[in-house]
Parts: structure tokens; sequence; C-alpha cells
């Protein structure tokens, strides 16, 4: 599932290519995506609504549009969105040679194309903005940019884990909330720290040296400060390299992320830690796989 970095790459992508567009058209192959109106009412209100700017919160993406209008989007397992131009430049039209866009556009993950918007940029151009979702998880809501703030799953997020408001203070007080909880659940609760998942926090943990199953009241002050800061460092440098493609997720144009190429632990079970030599260990926590090296974490 796509991560705070991911979404974050997305969220630039879209305030670069498509802020200041029209929308002037909407499809759907699969329109149960669509939560809180009919297909019909969706387009029919998101047509000739221009692209004020686009945020995010956690995983969470908003497309805040004219007339006090938000588009919300969460990507959920293999969601992901692309902007294409809807014609080639004339010069390049009958060439035998595809572009790198191109190729990345017929990159098999690309192809489930489930809606589309068609929008229209100031010069006039026409673009359009596929989302493509194999599983058919990813939700989308449009209504009135309050109203969306108001949804429960918005509400219940806690502070966002690049927000310049999350200190090492505000840590602190979100760790007292759980003295019993374990760390590597910790981590993943949105309604805590919104925007880690499971590739984040196994790089995060390893990155500090702490164990997925240490409580939280047992980790010492200074390792609290060496999380803190793994949390920052790990997500900005995914950031950075625009986010992990082990699977699904894609860039706007398409592309694979590079963060995969500097996992440290998540995935490596039965392979050697970088750092110790000693296997790195997989196990079930929170529903999902945690992988960590036995030596390097305590
Ligand atoms: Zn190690």
């Amino acid at each position: 599932m796509p991560e705070l970095p991911e979404v974050q790459t997305v969220v630039n992508d879209l305030n670069e290519k498509i802020k200041g567009d029209v929308v002037v058209d909407f499809w759907s192959e699969w329109s149960k995506a669509i939560k809180n109106k009919s297909l019909k009412n969706f387009q029919k209100e998101i047509v000739d609504r221009k692209v004020l700017g686009v945020r995010r919160t956690g995983k969470n993406i908003f497309i805040d549009l004219s007339g006090g209008k938000t588009l919300y989007i969460h990507l959920k397992m293999t969601g992901h969105l692309l902007v294409k131009r809807a014609t080639l430049p004339a010069s390049q039209a009958g060439r035998k040679v595809k572009s790198e866009e191109e190729k990345y556009f017929s990159d098999r993950v690309n192809q489930y194309i489930r809606h589309s918007w068609v929008l229209q940029d100031k010069k006039g151009e026409t673009k359009k903005l596929d989302f493509s979702d194999v599983r058919k998880f990813a939700k989308i809501v449009l209504d009135d940019t309050d109203k969306i703030n108001e949804l429960k799953e918005i509400k219940a997020l806690g502070i966002d884990a690049l927000d310049l408001k999350f200190t090492f203070q505000k840590f602190q007080e979100i760790l007292a909330r759980k003295p019993k909880g374990l760390i590597g659940i910790i981590l993943m609760d949105q309604s805590l720290v919104a925007g880690i998942g499971n590739i984040y926090r196994s790089e995060i943990l390893f990155s500090a040296g702490i164990l997925p199953e240490r409580r939280i009241e047992k980790i010492t002050l200074d390792e609290r400060k060496k999380l803190y800061t793994s949390i920052g460092t790990i997500l900005k440098k995914a950031v950075k390299l625009r986010g992990t493609s082990d699977s699904d997720y894609r860039d706007t144009s398409g592309a694979p992320g590079s963060f995969q190429k500097v996992l440290k632990v998540y995935r490596k079970d039965k392979q050697e830690c970088q750092k110790c030599g000693t296997m790195i260990q997989r196990k079930t926590l929170g529903q999902r796989s945690v992988f960590f090296c036995p030596e390097c974490q305590k």
C-alpha cells in the first residue's frame, strides 16, 4: 500500500502537472469506488471545476477544486494516478521508438484504468488523469471541503509524520498515551501518527535499532530520540527517492520509485543483514509482516 513518501510524490507531481487545469469530463467503469454519490451526480458536480491545489494528510490525497469542493482519494492497496497528455506533439507522431513515458504507461501495473478525468489546461490542451487500480479497493469522495474535513476517517487521523508540528515533544506525548503498546504497532496506527505503514515501520525501527515488539514503557529516552530522528530521516529520504515500488506503486508518469533499492530489512528475511551479517527475520505484527535484524535491533 502506498505510504507517506509515495503519496507525497503523487501530490508533488499533481501540483506540478494539473494545478490550474479544469475538469471537462469524467468516466468510470467501477462506480463503487465513488462513496457518497451516484456516478451521474459525480460527473455533473465535477465538470467545469478548476484544480486549485493538491495536498495530503497521512496516506490521504485531497484535490481542492473551485466552488469550495474537494476531491478526496485514498489509493488503498494498488491504486495510482497517471497524468497523460491526450495527444503527442505533432513532431513526435509516426516515431517508431517509444518514449520513456510511453514505455512506463504500457507497463502491466498501469493498465487497470478504472476511472479517468479529462482535464484542459490554460493553453486549451487536453490531458487525462487516469486512475489505475488492479484490486479496486481505492476510494473516491467528492464533497464540500468542510464536509470532507468532517469525515469520520479524516477526523480520526493523528498528526502527519512530516508535519512541522510533529516535534519530539509531540511524539513523547503520543507515546505516553500507550505505555503498554508495542512500538511496531504504534508506528502504524494512523490515529496516532499518520503516514507510516508496513514498509517504513520496518525500515524506521531498523534505523533506530529498536525491535518491533518492544513495549513503549521500556523504550529509553535516548532510544525515543533516535526513533524520532529515524522517522524524519527515512521518510524524507524515501520522498527524495520517489517512494518504494516493491509491487504496484508508480508515480504519475507511470515510473517506479527507487527506495526499494536501499531497503535494509523490508522483505529481506532469510538474507544477511548488511550491517552485521545476521539473518534478517520476519514476524507478523498487527496483521502485517514486520522485518528486523535480531542483532542490530534491541
Ligand atoms: Zn544486523
